[in-house]
């Protein structure tokens, strides 16, 4: 990196809109790489490359982590279905990547128990040898150990579970997290390293040189209508379900890579699961898996694998698949639960890796892809959340290579992620800052107001509001509550409720009229719609 570079860089390594503005918008000397889409998959990138000396810039057309990977089922695992499906490597690999991210952000990732019910004599033994098996092929990233637990210590572990024809139970163990969380983690990760990172600054052409080889980008600052071109060596598609169209704006026959699959989620009341314990349905009537988690107070029931044609940005369960999960859910819970239980549903978009004709898409590859296409556009997807960093380090090799960027070792197996720290649950409520979480109470304690709740329902603060609008790039009410806080995706209503104080609280620290706070009141309340459970 040159002098000039490593300075404005430095400027830049705080998570501020108008200086990563400022920094994107005025460089004249192409960067090393440019990435396209500010989800896991991006800002994994980032932080690859930026830490190995690369100028970098990444742009997202929304806010970061808007697409799926604010959507997932929250887990850390290596996917007990790809072994059943025989995807051993797969397996190994996420277990692996599994132990590194508990190690590198042990304030998000979590161990969590899990039990799988059983309701016949043969299931026990058998999905006990399965679940042994996926222990041992995690070697030294290991989490606790899998067990077979009678009848009665699986109604102790999980007081709701449905007695009727329980045998007893398989317990194993995988890892847990908060996505949107992560996610900004990682934006703040890649900042620190020298990466110049920008939400609301959507990708709207690519142009080529002389030979034909995409050389710059040409991106839309979405707050002003303002357009900028930046050069860049390299350039990395990681927009995941929006793949395709990306790869059509450098090559418009270009063959389509993606089959999205839509996997929808539905929020209910801690009381359906209470305790720690999660359950995992390995054999769905639709020959899928199902999860039941505790995550933030409440419990998260999904997901479903729905082949969808079209991949809209806010994409919205399907009723089928709504009536899916709760009919599963009945299966398994003594207490029921129905559409008036549901405190919110979310859905993402699976960009999974297209393979021959298959029209199942529960049975397409989970692994990820790197596509380079004529026109020396890279694209990165598929995979998981669970492998972005080895799926990163992949990319950014390959893109090394492809650019003739100078030789750098990548470091990210063992760089800490922003926010880390070994004992945050000292933090309370805040535990998910990490590291940042003193910053926090420090706010609360120059004025006591600031940390009431903004609902009885929820336990989020103002603090938490001005903090993400000051250190985390929130732009937007539904930034607030949809990903800063995960409001919106535990409890609808309670978002609803919170809205207006969170626009006022936002309007004063961007310096917004009320005019703003109305426009953005009005946005949050129609994406909000998309939460509440409608009544079948
Ligand atoms: C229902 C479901 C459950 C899942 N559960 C798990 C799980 O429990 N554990 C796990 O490990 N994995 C899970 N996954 C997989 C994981 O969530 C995904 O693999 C991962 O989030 C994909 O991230 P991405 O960055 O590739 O895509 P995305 O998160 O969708 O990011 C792509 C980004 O590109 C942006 N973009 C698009 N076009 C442009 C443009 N022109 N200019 C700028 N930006 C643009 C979009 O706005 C978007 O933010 C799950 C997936 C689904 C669908």
């Amino acid at each position: 990196m040159e002098i000039l570079d490593l300075v404005s860089s430095i400027l830049a390594n705080t998570m501020n809109r108008s200086t990563m503005l400022k920094h994107a918008g005025t460089r004249a000397l192409p960067w090393d790489i440019i990435i396209v889409g500010g989800g896991a998959t991006g800002a994994g990138v980032a932080v690859d490359a930026a830490s190995r000396g690369y100028s970098t810039l990444l742009l997202e057309q929304h806010d970061f982590g808007k697409g799926t990977s604010s959507r997932s089922t929250k887990l850390v695992h290596g996917g007990v279905r790809y072994l059943e499906q025989g995807n051993v490597s797969l397996v190994m690999e996420a277990l692996k990547e599994r132990g590194l991210l508990r190690r590198n952000a042990p304030h998000l990732v979590s161990e969590l128990q899990f039990v799988v019910p059983s309701y016949a004599w043969w299931e026990g033994p058998f999905y006990g040898i399965g679940l042994k098996v996926y222990q041992m092929l995690s070697g030294k990233y290991g989490f606790g150990p899998s067990q077979l637990i009678s009848k009665e210590e699986t109604l102790r572990r999980l007081p709701n579970v449905n007695p009727e024809g329980l045998t007893g139970g398989v317990v194993y163990y995988d890892g847990q997290f908060d996505d949107a969380r992560l996610l900004i983690n990682l934006i703040a990760t890649a900042a620190g390293q020298g990466a110049t990172l920008l939400n609301y600054a959507k990708v709207t052409a690519l142009r080529k040189d002389a030979d034909g080889i995409v050389d710059s980008v040409t991106w839309m600052d979405v707050e002003t209508g303002e357009t900028f071109e930046s050069a860049a060596r390299v350039v990395v598609n990681a927009t995941g379900p929006f793949t395709d169209s990306v790869r059509h704006l450098a090559e418009a026959d270009a063959e389509r890579l993606i089959v999205p699959s839509q996997g929808a989620h539905l929020v209910l009341d801690r009381s359906f699961l209470p305790g720690d314990t999660a359950i995992m349905v390995p054999h769905t009537s639709d020959g899928r898996v199902m999860f039941a988690i505790p995550w933030h107070g409440h419990t998260l029931v999904g997901t479903t694998d729905t082949p969808i044609t079209d991949t809209p940005l806010e994409p919205i369960p399907l009723d089928q698949e709504i009536d899916f999960i709760l009919e599963t859910a009945g299966l398994y819970l003594a207490r029921k639960p129905t559409r008036g239980d549901i405190l919110s549903h979310f859905a993402g978009i699976r960009p999974l890796a297209k393979s021959g004709h298959s029209s199942n898409t529960a049975a397409l590859s989970r692994d990820h892809t790197i596509h380079i296409d004529k026109s020396g556009l890279l694209s990165i997807t598929g995979g998981k959340w669970t492998t972005y960093r080895n799926m990163a380090e992949d990319c950014v090799n390959q893109a090394a290579t492809l650019a003739n960027l100078p030789d750098s070792q990548c470091i990210t197996r063992t760089l800490n992620i922003h926010g880390h720290h070994n004992d945050a649950s000292t933090f309370g409520p805040l535990s998910f800052y990490g590291a940042d979480a003193p910053a926090i109470q420090a706010l609360i304690r120059a004025d006591a107001t600031l940390g009431q709740p903004l609902d009885p329902k929820l336990p989020y603060c103002a603090a938490e509001v001005i903090w993400a609008a000051r250190e985390e790039m929130a732009r937007t009410v539904e930034d607030i509550l949809a990903r800063r806080t995960r409001a919106l995706f535990l409890n609808a209503q309670a978002a609803r409720r919170m809205a207006p104080r969170v626009a006022s609280l936002l309007a004063q620290e961007l310096r917004r009229g009320p005019q703003w706070q109305a426009d953005q009141l009005a946005d949050f309340n129609q994406i909000a719609a998309g939460y509440v459970a409608r009544n079948g």
